[in-house]
């Protein structure tokens, strides 16, 4: 069998801890997964069912631990927005998926940003339309390294943050999550064949807001790891 032309690099991203790279299948994103979020949004936090959207496996780059990464500022927006988030990747995967038993599938966790054009989507909902090119965009996912679970466990608690030019933006705890990992986990498998190789972005706490060319983003999930990056 040949191909037309030579196929896509696989996405990936480096394992710290070793030289080894988690290929990338697909990436799917929890929005609304903090309460003090779902409120500055204009939405009832009451535990209504989680809803989940989707990147392009190769929207992810890379942000190495011990360097700046950048973010380059994408087209067609005037308003693009932070949401620092911890990212959960799967070495196995599966069809309803029992929340008691759901973990076990994590291979490691990650921080990310969800970077977001929040005009184009304020634009998509009110037309009810998708929020393919508000979330989809090309490097709309940086992400740092991922740390495997017999390194770190499995994260319940501690801070998620992140730092516009050294002020604080975003500030919570995982344990305001409203969906837990293992529920979202199971949650999703009831839509989606879940498989080795899927990241999910959990949600974003409060103090979302716009990035500027310059700024300096620093954020991070306590017991987890740490990102920064640079808007150019
Ligand atoms: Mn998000």
């Amino acid at each position: 069998m040949t191909y037309v032309f030579t196929p896509a690099p696989v996405a990936s991203v480096p394992v710290a801890g070793s030289d080894a790279q988690f290929p990338v299948r697909r990436i799917y994103c929890v929005g609304r997964n903090y309460e003090a979020h779902a409120r500055e949004m204009g939405h009832d936090p009451n535990r209504e069912p989680p809803f989940f959207f989707a990147k392009p496996a190769d929207a992810v780059v890379v942000v190495p631990e011990d360097t700046t990464g950048e973010f380059r500022y994408p087209s067609q927006t005037d308003d693009v927005h932070h949401e620092i988030e911890l990212v959960v990747a799967l070495k196995s995967g599966g069809t309803d998926i029992d929340e008691a038993h759901a973990l076990e599938h994590v291979f490691g966790y990650a921080v990310g940003l969800d970077m977001t054009r929040r005009d184009l989507q304020a634009e998509a909902k009110k037309a009810g339309r998708p929020w393919d090119t508000a979330k989809g965009f090309d490097g709309s996912a940086p992400i740092g390294p991922l740390h495997r679970v017999e390194d770190i466990g499995q994260p319940v608690q501690g801070a998620i943050w992140l730092d516009v030019d050294g002020k604080q933006a975003q500030r919570g705890d995982l344990r305001e999550l409203i969906w837990s990992v293992a529920e979202t986990i199971a949650y999703l498998s009831r839509f989606f064949e879940l498989k080795a190789g899927d990241l999910i972005f959990s949600g974003t706490p409060s103090g979302v807001g716009p990035v500027k060319r310059g700024q300096l983003l620093e954020g991070g999930v306590e017991g987890v790891g740490q990102l920064r990056l640079q808007v150019v």
